[in-house]
């Protein structure tokens, strides 16, 4: 009898290993990412090229350990358009953050600006994407995000579990020693994807322009806030996957490069929305014809498109928020008015494809290659890269593979 149930014992347990072989071994590389930390840090206005400045040493020193190349914003090259895209995957005409400034015919007496606490908070705004620390906290991830456009509102349903009101005013270094407040918090409370944001480096190259010493200091004094990140992890002893990237470049503007509007189309054709690196207008009832032919003949400095014209590759025009006409001047030239202050420093907003508005991409840890360039690619591809360093199921989206396969190991 006994001998029978030692047969029967010894059975089950060839079956229990059995079973185990079948489970796919996890490589070196998840199980590293599933202990790592995602951190994913946005230097607002940081054009790809600011690295050159030679004032940076801690992002100099992570790009040359780990993943370096730059990114092409979405179009309209703006910020929150683009930090929507790049934590959705999806385009603004498909995300709905068509613009930092827009009207919704859906939301009737609202104009959405970033100054509009309430609008900012309002998830109408924003439900149209579904940001990864969404995806991240139904999952069971927790997310905290220092500053970051959309996650001061509860998109379907659900909010980073913590997060700050935007405060233009905290310096760099108090927003890492709130990050990393955060991580020394109780293990139940601790995230695990986290995003910071930091703008200075984009208000001085409004101010002064791109090629200012003000704009190296502000590059300077940001990279020191990454040194303060990256040693604050590393005394805690953390692995930490990180994403240094940027929501577009910054392109110089002049006082005698501009396009006046009152030139163009006078003021009872209708009116405009966003002045500036674009314009966006909107024709008076009854004068649509009109403003068509104001605006849409030939300019040596710009371009206008009705809504539904505009080129392919820049995925725009489709969002009831995108305004009926849309005029791009070349880079470095402003659509502007009289009564408004001339251009200088600098701007974007301007074509994607410039290189003046591509952004720097910096992927370091566990989970990326050493010493790897990576090619110039759609920001739009930096979701998927995060879905994947979270082990996250991505929501559908407009982003490839690009990053996945040319920053991570191998
Ligand atoms: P832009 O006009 O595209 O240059 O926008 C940059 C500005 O956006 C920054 O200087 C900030 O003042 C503002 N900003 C960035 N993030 C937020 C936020 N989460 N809430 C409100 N304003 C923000
Ligand atoms: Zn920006
Ligand atoms: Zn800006």
């Amino acid at each position: 009898m006994s001998l029978i149930r030692n047969i029967f014992a010894a059975l089950a347990m060839l079956l229990v290993l059995a079973a185990c072989a079948q489970l796919p071994a996890k490589s070196e590389l998840e199980r590293q990412s599933d202990a790592a930390l995602v951190v994913l840090v946005s230097i607002d206005g940081f054009r790809a090229d600011y690295l050159d400045l030679g004032v940076t040493p801690n992002l100099s020193r992570l790009a040359k350990t780990g993943a370096h190349g730059a990114i092409r914003p979405s179009f309209p090259t703006k910020t929150f358009p683009n930090h929507y895209s790049l934590v959705t995957g999806l385009r603004p005409d498909r995300h709905g953050i068509i613009d930092n400034n827009m009207i919704d015919p859906e939301i009737p007496d609202v104009a959405f600006a970033l100054s509009n606490r309430a609008a900012v908070r309002d998830a109408r705004w924003w439900n149209d994407g579904t940001p990864i620390w969404v995806s991240a906290e139904r999952a069971g991830i927790r997310s905290a995000t220092l500053f970051w456009p959309g996650s001061e509102a509860t998109i379907h349903g659900v909010r980073p579990s913590q997060w700050l009101s935007f405060r233009q005013s905290m310096s760099a270094t108090a927003r890492v020693e709130q990050v990393l407040a955060w991580l020394d918090g109780p293990a139940a409370t601790r995230p695990r994807l986290i995003t910071l944001y930091f703008d200075e480096v984009d208000t001085v190259g409004h101010f002064f322009g791109p090629d200012s010493l003000q704009v190296a200091e502000a590059a300077a004094r940001t990279d020191m806030a990454i040194g303060q990140l990256t040693e604050g992890l590393k005394a805690r002893g953390l692995k930490a996957n990180l994403i240094v990237t940027a929501d577009h470049g910054m392109a110089a503007v002049a006082p005698d490069r501009v396009i006046y509007l009152e030139d163009l189309a006078s003021a009872d054709l209708g009116r405009s929305l966003a002045l500036g690196a674009f314009m966006t207008y909107y024709p008076a009832p009854g004068r649509e014809v009109q403003a068509e032919a104001a605006l849409l003949a030939p300019h040596p400095h710009m371009t206008c498109w009705r809504k539904g014209e505009i080129p392919a590759r820049y995925h725009f025009g489709t969002h009831r928020r995108v305004s009926p006409i849309f005029c791009l001047p070349q880079t470095g030239w402003e659509i502007t008015t009289r009564a408004r202050r001339p251009p200088k420093g600098g701007n974007h907003g301007f074509d994607p494809y410039s290189p003046e508005m591509a952004a720097i991409f910096i992927g370091h840890g566990p989970a990326f290659a050493r010493g790897r360039a990576t090619p110039l690619t759609d920001n739009v591809d930096v979701y998927p890269l995060l879905a994947r360093l979270l082990g996250v199921e991505p929501e559908a989206n407009d982003g490839g593979e690009t990053l996945i396969n040319s920053a991570l190991r191998r």
